[in-house]
């Protein structure tokens, strides 16, 4: 079965790909030729899940699946949130953007946070919500090269390197997107 995942992030094909082994062949927007940025407007991470699952449903008529992270820090009363791809500005550049939590948090004791993951799956036009949470604490410095984002300086709850240390498939059996795209494979191979 042909799934498109509604994204043009390499990481996160490879992500998918690696947990899904060939049991669905995923495609991408780039695959579709879909070109155009697609619309990310609503105020939460499943209201932006589902409005780009739904508009390339509607406008390319495949199965597919859209998803929406925010890291949640719980002394920045929740930011960034629903607005972590573009914290420090349109440009969304993840070094200005980890910048900012760190000068926001600078002096700050309680560095709790997550990572939360909403993924909508549209199925021969119905709709699937699936989540995905991952706890941990944001570091005083930047650690890791690997991964994408705020990887980083975000260390799980559990382990003693960040996210930006693991490997892929580290990464993948204990991170907020990792969760929620288990629920959704065991949903689809149910
Ligand atoms: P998106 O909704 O997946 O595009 O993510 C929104 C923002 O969160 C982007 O700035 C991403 O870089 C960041 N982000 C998403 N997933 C991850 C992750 O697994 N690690 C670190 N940052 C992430």
């Amino acid at each position: 079965m042909q799934l498109v995942f509604a994204t043009n992030n390499d990481n996160k094909i490879k992500e998918i790909k690696l947990a899904l082994g060939q049991k669905f062949e995923i495609l991408s927007l780039k695959d579709i030729n879909c070109t155009e940025e697609l619309p990310e407007t609503q105020k939460t991470l499943q209201g932006n899940a589902l409005q780009k699952a739904k508009y390339v449903f509607k406008h390319y008529k495949v199965n597919c699946f859209a998803d929406d992270t925010g890291l949640v820090i719980e002394s920045l009363n929740g930011e960034p949130g629903v607005y972590s791809a573009r914290y420090a500005g349109e440009q969304k550049q993840a070094e200005d953007n980890m910048q900012k939590v760190l000068d926001n948090l600078k002096g700050v004791k309680n560095r709790k946070a997550y990572f939360e993951t909403s993924i909508a799956l549209i199925i021969d036009g119905v709709e699937h919500t699936f989540t995905g949470r991952a706890e941990g604490t944001i570091l005083e410095t930047k650690s890791g090269a690997k991964g994408f984002g705020y990887d980083p300086i975000f260390k799980p709850n559990g382990f003693e390197k960040t996210f930006a240390e693991m490997t892929m498939e580290e990464k993948n059996k204990i991170s907020h997107r990792g969760i929620a795209f288990s629920k959704m494979i065991n949903f689809m191979l149910k």
